[in-house]
């Protein structure tokens, strides 16, 4: 097999275990040999309709195994996928398709006016509707094996990030990226073969794609694929497919725990749920400890495909609020700006290195060059090592406050603000002074049906943060601008809410 990278994974599957269950989608089965066939088909669909080595092909719309057979079939042809975000407005759509130069775009029905509405704006020439034409294009193309050389460092996907602190860089993974990052999660956590994994995390986004699926087919699992997420649908499904692994964000999580069923939800089937995104707050530990459950947690970005830092079960209560040790294949190092190491207890930026860590943006060669020194990624996000090893995330470098010489980071004086019973959603941000360069403000979004005062929101804070961390202003507003996935825009929040 002259195909090393992720187009040859189901051929290889097919080989090793024909007839194990790849995908589950509405009580639908796939096995691994339908997998492959199912690939071969729309890799020669895709070459009919013109597509070639190094062309981009689209995908949009919610978890469905025509997403992965699309990710398998250009990976087969040496094409490069793109996952675009179903969340995502028309415009942004639009800017995603014309920045990667996707010629072909797969998609739902249900995403069809939205594709009308962008489609002049793209170079889209091929589009393949799943519940419309791909049945048939399926059936209508040959299941001869197809036998195109690709290396490990040809690209494999252009994914954009979450757009959180700018526009969305397009990051290109090769196949060893993604190759390298499956390797991490295999000797990190125990993968097992006859894994039942829930895939309700979006596939467009990294996590869900690279921490939890691919992995699981690597190893011959099954993944059960759905569509959107619900937390009494997963406490069912759980039940029903006897699911082993899952991976969320603390919010799924958290919701599927206070769902009415879950107290007497039968969850002995779970062996791993893997948390990302975000620190795992310590009453959802307690919640699912309560369950006998423990979290894996990690740290990770688009760019390093995207495992960077680990938290194993072990260690989720006494590291809490840590994001663990890096990932076996990947190294670590907290530094100060110019980059030599900051001590232990000491905030410095986050970089990376490893196999796993993209070559580069999309068509961006300035950025690219930007956000590397030396051969090591720069996150742009701050953190502390303790005397263990152990990192904690503090937050971004970009959303730093300086007052009068000392650095604050929001996320501190936000955790502070949300114990306010109070508020529900809140940002800080820095606005021009005279005397101190800047000081905080707190731009914060009151509980339903209750009104917030001011003064009173300051004076909770007293006594709890340093003074020079304290807000010297609170604007009340009934919302704050988010990405698609929930991220907080804060550049956002400051053009809105930074002026006096
Ligand atoms: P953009 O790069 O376009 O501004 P983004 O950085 O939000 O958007 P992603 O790659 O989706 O795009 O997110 C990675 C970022 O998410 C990390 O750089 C970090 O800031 C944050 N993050 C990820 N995991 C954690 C975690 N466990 N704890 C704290 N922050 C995390
Ligand atoms: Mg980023």
């Amino acid at each position: 097999m002259r195909n090393e990278g992720l187009g040859s994974w189901p051929a290889r599957r097919a080989r090793k275990t024909p007839h194990r269950t790849a995908l589950i989608h509405q009580d639908r089965a796939t096995s691994y040999a339908a997998l492959h066939e199912r690939t071969t088909r729309l890799a020669h669909a895709l070459r009919a309709a013109g597509i070639r080595r190094g062309d981009r092909v689209a995908y949009l719309g919610p978890n469905h195994p025509s997403y992965l057979e699309t990710l398998f079939a250009t990976g087969v042809l040496g094409a490069v996928f793109v996952p675009l975000n179903a969340r995502l407005a028309g415009p942004e759509i639009a800017y995603q398709l014309a920045d990667s130069g996707a010629k072909a775009l797969i998609h739902p029905s249900s995403h069809a006016v939205l594709v009308d509405g962008i489609r002049g704006e793209t170079d889209v020439r091929v589009r393949i509707v799943v519940d419309g034409d791909y049945e048939e294009r399926l059936a209508a193309a040959s299941d001869e094996p197809i036998d195109e050389q690709i290396g490990l460092d040809d690209t494999c996907i252009v994914m954009y990030t979450s757009g959180t602190t700018g526009r969305p860089k397009g990051a290109m993974l090769s196949h060893s990226n993604l190759t390298w990052n499956a390797f991490n999660v295999l000797v990190d956590q125990d993968v097992a073969t006859d894994e039942t994994a829930l895939v309700s995390a979006p596939l467009f986004h990294t996590a869900g794609l690279n921490m939890l699926t691919l992995p699981v087919l690597l190893k011959g699992g099954t993944c059960v694929l759905v569509e959107a997420f619900d937390p009494g649908a997963t406490l069912d499904l759980i039940e029903r497919y006897r699911i082993t692994f899952m991976f969320g964000v603390p919010a799924m999580f958290d919701q599927v725990s206070r769902h009415p069923r879950w107290a007497e939800a039968d969850l002995s089937s779970l062996r791993m749920l893997s948390c990302g995104g975000s620190p795992v707050p310590a009453p959802l530990i307690a919640a699912y400890q309560a369950r006998g459950l423990t979290f894996l947690q990690g740290y990770g970005m688009t760019e390093a495909a995207p495992g960077v830092l680990f938290l194993d079960a072990e260690h989720s209560v006494s590291k809490a609020g840590s994001a663990g040790v890096p990932h076996f294949f990947s190294d670590v190092r907290v530094v100060r700006p110019d980059l030599s190491p900051a001590g232990v207890g000491e905030t410095g930026e986050v970089i990376v290195r490893g196999p796993h860590v993209m070559p580069g943006y999309w068509g961006l060669p300035e950025e690219t060059a930007a956000a590397f020194s030396d051969g090591w990624f720069r996150t742009g996000d701050a953190a502390r090592t303790d005397s263990d090893g152990y990192v904690t995330i503090v937050d971004r470098l970009k959303d730093m406050i300086i007052s009068g010489g000392e650095n604050i980071y929001p996320a501190e004086v936000e955790e502070a603000l949300l114990a306010h019973p109070d508020i529900v959603e809140c940002a800080v941000i820095g606005m021009a002074d005279e005397k101190w360069g800047e000081v905080c403000r707190a731009v914060v979004v009151a509980r339903q049906g209750a009104s917030l005062d001011p003064e009173e929101v300051l004076a909770s804070l007293a006594g709890r943060l340093a003074k020079y961390k304290i807000p010297k202003s609170v604007v009340v507003v009934e919302a704050l601008p988010r990405t698609a996935s929930g991220k907080l825009l804060k550049a956002r929040v400051r053009t809105l809410h930074g002026s006096a």
